[in-house]
């Protein structure tokens, strides 16, 4: 007994604790939208809602929800937005006051950020209903909102439950699924780039979220004959991988298993650019040039990336030579204390310069 005691005592005490957040309802398909209302029956949520869109999103499926809704005995406002910006955050706020029960953020990016941060602030649920599959924030917990010009990726919540119709997705422009699929593609690097700070810095590290991340990547670069425009069947598969990423975001608990350094270099062309390009277009270019710095299989990257119609180049991005090759420099500043391949300080001009023409990017 004694000999049993002191082994005990040896053994370090267990103080992991984890809490992961998961939507609850999960509606994708053909008249999905069309679900809302049961779905809300179902979660048995308070009667007053707001549904937040932009003014297109509005037209697109917004009004359609706040009927179905307001059929299902809802109470519904309609909250137009323009910016996704702290003022809008706090409008949204002043609106939800006491009375609200839930919001409801129809859109792309803004209005599910918008909706997922404020209901957050003010500890109500939200639900996420997208209307294009451009980006991985459909259902993660956390929101891009802008903070004095700067874009910067604050915690929100999960949403309660996902609605994506994929009619209403495979009639939206198809450079939004282009981008999408460059968000997911791109989590091949931002696995590897978590594999290595575990490697040299120790750092926590779930391999059931890695896998995932690298799994959703993996199957939707083996698949991507099968993404064409204008098909429910590819915002289909494209919505799924989009989910799978969200997942393993919440099973991390944070946004590591699908934002490395693709996503440095995305950011830091969102602050040096004119006019910068999509998320995942930025994404997926990064993507490209990071996979070549890990000494990957970048073709394999760029060829998936032109089946899907997404940007390879500066070109393709509508951008200068300069921008991407100075956005690279500059991407192991962002967020520094995210180890990637890019290390923690400037990138040398040439050695960016050459990155970028190796890979055909500039
Ligand atoms: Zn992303």
């Amino acid at each position: 007994m004694a000999d049993n005691n002191s082994s005990e005592g040896k053994r370090e005490m267990f103080t992991k604790f984890k809490k992961i957040e998961l939507p609850r309802n999960v509606v994708i398909g053909s008249d999905a939208l069309e679900k809302v209302g049961d779905t809300c029956d179902k979660l048995e949520l308070k009667e007053n809602a707001i549904v937040i869109c932009d003014p297109t999103t509005k037209k697109v499926a917004g009004q359609r929800v706040a009927e179905i809704l307001t059929s299902h005995d809802y109470d519904v406002d309609i909250l137009e937005i323009t910016e996704a910006d702290q003022v809008t955050v706090d409008k949204i706020c002043d609106e939800i006051g006491d009375e609200i029960g839930f919001l409801i953020g129809v859109g792309g990016g803004k209005s599910i950020d918008m909706a997922k941060y404020s209901s957050y602030l003010t500890d109500i649920p939200f639900l996420s209903i997208p209307t294009a599959a451009s980006h991985d924030g459909i259902a993660s917990g956390r929101a891009s909102i802008e903070r004095n010009g700067n874009k910067t990726s604050v915690e929100a919540q999960t949403p309660i439950a996902m609605i994506a119709d994929t009619g209403i997705i495979a009639d939206g422009p198809n450079r939004l699924m282009s981008a999408g699929c460059g968000d997911i593609i791109s989590n091949a690097t931002a696995v590897k780039d978590w594999e290595l700070a575990r490697r040299l810095r120790n750092e926590n590290f779930s391999h059931y979220a890695a896998t995932l991340s690298r799994m959703t990547s993996d199957i939707l670069i083996n698949n991507v004959g099968e993404i064409k425009p204008g098909l429910q069947e590819s915002a289909w598969q494209v919505v799924k991988a989009l989910m799978s990423s969200s997942v393993a975001m919440s099973i991390a608990g944070s946004s590591r298993p699908a934002s490395g350094s693709e996503h440095k270099f995305s950011h830091a062309l969102d602050q040096i650019a004119e006019e910068p390009a999509l998320h995942g277009e930025q994404c997926g270019v990064g993507s490209i040039i990071m996979m070549y710095l890990h000494g990957g299989d970048w073709k394999k990257i760029k060829s998936a990336l032109q089946s899907v119609e997404a940007p390879t180049t500066a070109r393709g991005l509508e951008l200068s030579e300069d921008e991407v090759v100075e956005a690279i420099m500059h991407a192991p500043e962002i967020r520094p204390g995210r180890y990637t391949i890019l290390g923690n300080r400037k990138m040398n001009r040439d050695a960016a310069e050459q990155a970028a023409k190796e890979t055909g990017v500039i």
